[in-house]
């Protein structure tokens, strides 16, 4: 699992140097990005988030960490991973103002978690943040749901983003070694590809598969009772 880790931040590491580097050009003035790094589920986004949140504390330097969902009773949302590393974010409500947030403490980096479930407009003011403000926002999320159609943030993300970039993941099928694209969706033992993007409080699973394994699962995919709920992080909670 330590391997895994520093495989993680050695990546992470990479990138913060690429935001670094970006300071200095267009004459002196700081050229920061709006990042959409997506990937299926157990992609370990939010360790990579947790990871480039580290980096830059370490330096003495602010984050601001965000994430869609209900406030716990401090009035804080929550950005947990797989690994048990978790960390207080602000959480973003439907009339939460991004930009007006940042604005106030001039973060030096904006990290943002699950944000397959942020508005159309809550991308706008990620951008905004960028091009007015100078911070860098890196955002990660899903791209898809189990139907294989966009989520609202992810499509905004997809438009909007300077730079997109994929964290990559196996399909969990035994003996596939494909890049898992899709996330399959089970329900009593049988897939599901119509409904609601989100189904809050079932007892479907949703898992990580490639588009072969996805039209056509195998037994092992439907039986095994692992998986994930796949709801805003704080719904899943408490
Ligand atoms: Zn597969």
């Amino acid at each position: 699992m330590l391997k895994g880790v520093r495989k993680i931040s050695d990546r992470v590491e990479k990138t913060g140097e690429r935001v670094e580097k970006n300071k200095g050009q267009s004459g002196g003035q700081q050229v920061a990005k709006l990042y959409f790094r997506y990937g299926q589920m157990n992609a370990s986004k939010s360790i990579q988030l947790l990871t480039v949140a580290h980096n830059y504390e370490e330096q003495g330097k602010r984050v601001n960490v965000y994430t869609p969902g209900i406030a716990n009773r401090e009035g804080l949302g929550q950005v947990a991973s797989r690994v048990g590393i978790a960390r207080s974010a602000f959480p973003i409500g439907v009339d939460t103002d991004l930009f007006a947030s940042v604005r106030e403490n001039l973060p030096h980096c904006v990290l943002v978690d699950e944000a397959q479930f942020l508005s159309r407009r809550h991308v706008e003011q990620l951008a905004q943040i960028v091009d007015e403000l100078h911070v860098p926002v890196i955002a990660y999320g899903l791209l898809k749901d189990y139907r294989n159609q966009f989520f609202e943030g992810s499509e905004a993300l997809v438009l909007w983003a300077d730079q997109i970039e994929e964290i990559k993941t196996v399909c969990v099928q035994e003996n596939c070694n494909r890049k898992a694209t899709m996330i399959l969706k089970v329900k009593e033992g049988h897939p599901v590809y119509v409904g609601e993007q989100i189904e809050i409080g079932g007892n479907e699973l949703y898992r990580s598969v490639c588009r072969y394994h996805y039209l056509h699962p195998d037994g092992s995919v439907l039986i095994e009772t692992q998986g994930k709920s796949m709801v805003p992080r704080g719904k899943s909670r408490n």
